[in-house]
């Protein structure tokens, strides 16, 4: 009798225990439901029981409000859908490297130092490769179960420790801890290099790579890089020049800024009343402009346009109101200029015509252009809307991009205009 009591306990334990890897549920914490034209970033849990996803989602809300005061992620939380993926693991807290694994929905592991046995601070799947493909299908197989998951610019695992650790790989996938000591700040370090593939921009005992890093955050102490180096368009402003040390190296390489996040993630203050003071270092100049260029790589600031096609119009018809929605927020304003082309003989002739009118809308605004004048018959024009981000955050665009004027990221929608013979 006993035993069957106790048989049937346990029976009741993992009825209600969900298996490790289980999706309980799932919520878009930032942006809209659409993930189409912004940056996507998925927050996934490891080593967070079925009981304890109050506390996860109330970390994760945390993680997020954190990035998103920071710049530019502040200027440009309008680009960003954050969606949280709600995984049940059978237990709490990671595995340690050396030790028994846990049963974790993602088995993310603390590295540890073998010469002194303590935590090296990386957090990562596991290191044996069959075990790691093992998790990362586990990974793929979650995000398949949500219809709006499958389109996603970045993942974060979000591990259940109070160890400070974080890791990145670039372009896809990080790892950070709820310790809240140390966060917001390590969330937003891993996402520079994750997002941006940023550089690290501390020093230490790792030896200068052989060949120019591509990172904008590192460049070799070599050649004119002291003065000319790959950020020259920043030198002398907002503390930007060519600092010794960087990517983990004390020499061979500079880093544009004494300090940014990218080097120091310094623990949070608790002051003496009990008031949370956040200990944050910002990003430098060089590594703002990096992150806002690999946004503008997920999002187009044009976001639709009415009409959809060419338009063609009967003498004297007057042309509808043209009008073009942007992605944009009250902190990072797009420049919208029209221009009018007569094509053909006259074809060098154009005008240059303002917005008749703006409106506000969900995701930015919505420019709108009535031609003041008919357009003459027999002939075909083309209108063209150039919208631009002349955002202070970012001094040079990459090439090759359509540019008006030079050096700012500019996207254009166009019409053809024919208007037919009496
Ligand atoms: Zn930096």
């Amino acid at each position: 009798m006993r035993r069957l009591l106790v048989v049937t306990i346990l029976l009741g334990f993992f009825a209600v225990q969900p298996a490790s890897g289980q999706l309980l549920g799932y919520e878009v914490i930032h942006g809209d439901s659409s993930p189409a034209n912004r940056f996507n970033i998925i927050l996934l849990g490891d080593a967070w029981m079925k009981e304890q996803m109050a506390e996860y989602r109330q970390v994760c809300k945390n993680l997020v409000q954190g990035l998103l005061t920071e710049s530019p992620f502040f200027e440009y939380s309008h680009c960003f859908r954050i969606l949280r993926l709600d995984v049940a693991s059978r237990d709490n807290q990671v595995s340690y490297e050396g030790e028994p694994r846990r049963d974790t929905a993602f088995g993310i592991t603390i590295g540890v130092d073998p010469a002194t046995a303590r935590p090296n601070g990386i957090l990562w799947f596991p290191r044996e490769y069959s075990l790691r493909v093992q998790y990362l299908n586990r990974v793929d197989y979650v995000l398949n179960c949500v219809p709006t998951a499958k389109t996603f610019n970045l993942v974060v695992v979000v591990a259940n420790t109070d160890h400070i650790a974080g890791t990145a790989v670039y372009n896809g996938i990080a790892v950070v801890t709820r310790n809240s000591r140390v966060q917001p700040q390590v969330f937003c370090h891993e996402v520079g290099h994750a997002m941006a593939q940023l550089e690290e921009e501390y020093t230490g005992n790792s030896c200068p790579p052989s060949s120019e890093p591509w990172q904008a955050n590192a460049t070799l102490d070599a050649g004119s890089n002291r003065f000319r180096p790959k950020w020259a368009h920043w030198m002398g402003t907002q503390g930007v020049s060519t600092f010794l040390g960087g990517m983990g190296c004390s020499y061979g390489v500079l880093r544009p800024a004494n300090d940014c996040m990218m080097n120091t993630t310094k623990p949070n203050v608790v002051a003496a009343s009990g008031i949370f003071e956040p200990n944050i270092v910002p990003f430098c100049a060089v590594c703002r402009e990096r992150i806002v260029q690999r946004l503008y790589d997920a999002v187009v600031p044009i976001e639709s346009a009415v009409p959809s096609g060419s338009v063609t119009l009967r003498p004297f018809e007057r042309a509808p109101t043209f009008k073009v929605t942007t992605v944009e927020g009250p902190r990072s304003e797009l420049a919208v200029v029209w221009r009018l082309t007569q094509e053909g003989f006259f074809s060098n002739s154009y005008e240059y015509l303002s917005t008749t009118r703006v409106l506000k809308t969900a995701v930015g605004k919505t420019y709108e252009l009535a031609l003041p004048f008919s357009l003459s018959s027999g002939f075909t024009y083309r209108l063209e809307c150039f919208v631009s981000d002349e955002t202070p955050l970012v001094r040079k665009w990459p090439v090759p991009y359509r540019s008006t004027p030079a050096d700012y990221r500019t996207y254009t929608k166009d019409w053809t205009i024919r208007v037919n013979n009496r």
